[in-house]
């Protein structure tokens, strides 16, 4: 067992290793933008770039001329296909549960001391991994196992089979999988992905 990740993590990179509600992370993003002057516009969504301009348009037809557009709308990216000017679909590398346990619903002594603990853990198996760990000091835990992917093409995203889920990990070390009693909260079922496009090719600048 490697007990002392964050030691590593922290020499290799200089920063520490800090696990954080990714919902947290956006409100301070958020929060600190707008001390700043941003404005934000929300419920709109990016249709092109153009970059002779240089402009960006939205679907409602709104244009918004720039000196700096900043992609960042994520795996499935339009901006991203507006400066390759092709498709860019991502590759599918595996299947995930993602499962989130509440301190104050959970019994159990031993689950209650490794959600409250701050930590990360992982472990690593045949096919498969799994990553957990603390969020919100130890409020909340974020489990996701990882699995070869065989959802349809079309599927992104779906309701998890339980089941399915519990044989899959069944030789694992127990504290992988919540206990039968936290499996009513129904594991989230998704897809995976990597996107191969992102080299020093396409990183272009506006005019
Ligand atoms: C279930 C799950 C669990 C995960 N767990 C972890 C984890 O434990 N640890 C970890 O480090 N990472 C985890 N990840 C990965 C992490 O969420 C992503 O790496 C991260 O969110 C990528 O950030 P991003 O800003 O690039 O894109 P995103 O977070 O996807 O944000 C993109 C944003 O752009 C918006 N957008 C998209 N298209 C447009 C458009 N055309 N116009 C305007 N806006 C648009 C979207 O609505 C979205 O708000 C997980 C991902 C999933 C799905």
């Amino acid at each position: 067992m490697d007990t002392d990740y964050d030691q590593k993590m922290h020499q290799r990179y200089g920063a520490p290793l800090l696990t954080i509600h990714k919902a947290d992370l956006q409100l301070a993003l958020i929060n600190r933008a707008k001390e700043l002057g941003v404005e934000f516009r929300l419920g709109d969504w990016l249709k092109d770039v153009n970059s002779d301009v240089p402009e960006v348009i939205t679907i409602s037809g709104e244009r918004f001329p720039c000196d700096l557009v900043v992609g960042a709308d994520g795996l499935w990216s339009r901006c991203r296909e507006c400066f390759l000017g092709t498709q860019d679909k991502p590759n599918a590398t595996g299947d995930l549960y993602r499962i989130m346990l509440r301190l104050k619903d959970i019994p159990d002594q031993d689950l209650r001391d490794l959600v409250a603990k701050p930590g990360l853990n992982f472990w690593l198996g045949p096919d498969c991994r799994v990553i957990a760990y603390s969020i919100r000091s130890g409020e909340l835990y974020n489990s996701v196992l990882l699995r070869p992917d065989d959802l349809p093409a079309e599927v992104a995203k779906r309701e998890g089979s339980t089941e399915e889920m519990k044989a899959l990990f069944a030789n694992w070390d127990p504290t992988c999988v919540p206990p039968a009693a936290f499996i009513h909260i129904h594991p989230i079922r998704l897809i995976l992905t990597f996107n191969s496009a992102c080299s020093d090719s396409w990183a272009l600048s506006l005019r």
